[in-house]
């Protein structure tokens, strides 16, 4: 994800296309077989020969995403074609960005490739009224250069939703949000129909712990949480996603007291925006990996309808909560209901683990490499109740590049994306199906025996070390408010 962000330089973003979807009459495919929905959720620019096709289409991947590990190429039938629509140069990153605005420095000059690899949406967006259910897929993309950059990163990758930090997660303080970069944003969202209020799910800051007991800090933490609120509200998004704390040495019910109050004076100190509790992977002394967490805090909320919880695949996942059979997910999901309660789940981050199940290793993996694995992501797809929900991957995108050097591969995005959509309504018992979750099986195979035998490796240690002391009784004493709980080390969309 970004590693710097909060720059409001404002790049005065020069996007002239429109957004089309480019769609196919083919039949008979096996696993992409998608249907219009009765319901126009959002509806996307098409071009006049689409019209025809409104049912019975499928989006196609239109680019350069042959080379991806993890395209779909089975599943979704992904065609590389290039015919998507022309598009300015534009800002991807914090360090394109940087050089964009540094006029004074002599730039490289671009190969006529390089331009048109920049230019052109690495997919384009799928229309959801093409779709069984109307899941809104997207990613957690870069506003760096200013929040605006947003928007055209997500139509960058075919996203239906995003999120994005709305100024840098890593410190405290912040430039305020330029009114340039927010009149732009409301823009741009408007013009490319995303429903800011409903598909953009920002993240909030990882320094921000609202469990905190020092008062001193509790304030700095308050401090940087309402900021963010308040952008949220200027920005005409009405989500934000945030990770509801660590109880360090303090006892759990009185961490979570602690959340609530500040929840409560920050939902007083704003109008309308809903705080989103995201579960977690960790155990010990981090707040919300259970849904019983997640419900003792909202139960201490004075306004409920200000509050949400975001369920993160990976971190349900390793908290111990499965999504990989038919019978589990519906399981993980009935126990969601009846002790937190549907209403409240607000969104999802779709993301596979590189770690065991119940490990609580919070390590995202690309969809399908993981423990987690496809069919997983198959129950999610078709899962009606999370319709009109955001959905943001937060999978891993940094490849090696030629020279050794790590580059972001935004293409993994874009499959991804085309990979779920393709996964709604599709046969999991069918041959494509499962030569495809072979196939990512297989990608990730060398990495989850990696993880799997560091899991392993541990739980001997601690069976060791229990068996030494001869006291199994007896927990290892927290470090501290600020200690690294396996999440903060790991990292939660830290990329
Ligand atoms: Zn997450
Ligand atoms: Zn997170």
């Amino acid at each position: 994800m970004p590693r710097r962000s909060g720059r409001n330089t404002d790049t005065q973003v020069t996007e002239t296309n429109s957004t089309e979807a480019v769609v196919s009459p083919k039949k008979g495919r096996v696993l992409v077989k998608v249907e219009a929905a009765a319901e126009v959720v959002t509806k996307v620019e098409e071009p006049s020969p689409a019209k025809s096709l409104r049912k019975k289409v499928k989006a196609e991947i239109a680019s350069e995403s042959e080379s991806l590990d993890t395209a779909p190429k089975a599943l979704a039938d992904i065609k590389t074609k290039q015919k998507a629509p022309k598009r300015k140069a534009k800002t991807e990153d914090g360090d394109e960005d940087e050089d964009a605005h540094d006029k004074k420095t002599p730039k490289k000059r671009k190969t006529k490739g390089e331009k048109e690899a920049e230019a052109m949406p690495l997919a384009v967006r799928t229309v959801i009224a093409t779709l069984k259910h109307a899941m809104h897929i997207g990613a957690h993309v870069s506003g760096a250069g200013g929040v605006h950059n947003s928007v055209n990163n997500a139509l960058h990758v075919g996203g239906n939703a995003f999120a994005v930090f709305l100024k840098s997660q890593r410190k405290w303080s912040s430039p305020p949000l330029a009114a340039e970069a927010r009149d732009q944003f409301k823009a741009m969202c408007l013009e490319h129909k995303y429903d800011a209020a409903k598909h953009v799910l920002p993240h909030g800051s990882y320094l921000v712990n609202l469990a905190q007991a020092d008062p001193e800090k509790a304030e700095q933490a308050y401090t940087c949480f309402l900021d963010d609120l308040q952008r949220c509200e200027e920005l005409g998004i009405k989500l934000y996603n945030f990770h509801p704390g660590s109880a360090g040495a303090h006892p759990r019910p009185e961490a979570i007291a602690r959340i609530a109050a500040q929840l409560n004076k920050a939902h007083k100190a704003t109008k309308n925006v809903v705080t989103v509790l995201e579960n977690m992977a960790g155990s010990g002394n981090v707040i919300g990996s259970t849904w019983e967490d997640l419900r003792d805090i909202i139960a201490l909320i004075d306004d409920k309808s200000r509050v949400g919880v975001c369920i993160d695949t990976c971190h349900s996942f390793a908290a111990g909560y499965d999504l990989r059979s038919p019978e589990a997910f519906k399981q993980t999901m009935d126990s969601f209901a009846s002790i937190v309660g549907m209403p409240y789940l607000k969104a999802l981050h779709l993301n596979d683990s590189k770690a065991p199940f119940a490990s609580n290793r919070d390590l995202h993996a690309n969809i399908g490499t993981g423990f987690l694995g496809l069919r997983a992501f198959h129950n999610v797809m078709n899962f009606a109740p999370f319709q009109h929900l955001p959905m943001v991957l937060e999978t891993p995108i940094d490849k090696k590049g030629p020279d050794g050097k790590t580059v972001e591969d935004k293409g993994v995005w874009a499959t991804e994306i085309k990979l779920l959509e393709g996964l709604i309504g599709a046969d999991a018992e069918s041959e494509a199906f499962k030569k495809e979750e072979q196939r990512l099986l297989d990608l990730g195979a060398e990495e989850r025996k990696k993880f799997q035998g560091q899991v392993d490796k541990k739980k001997q240690k601690t069976l060791d070390s229990m068996l030494k002391k001869a006291s199994p009784k007896k927990k290892k004493a927290p470090k501290g408010e600020d200690a690294e709980d396996s999440d903060a080390s790991e990292g939660c969309c830290s990329h």
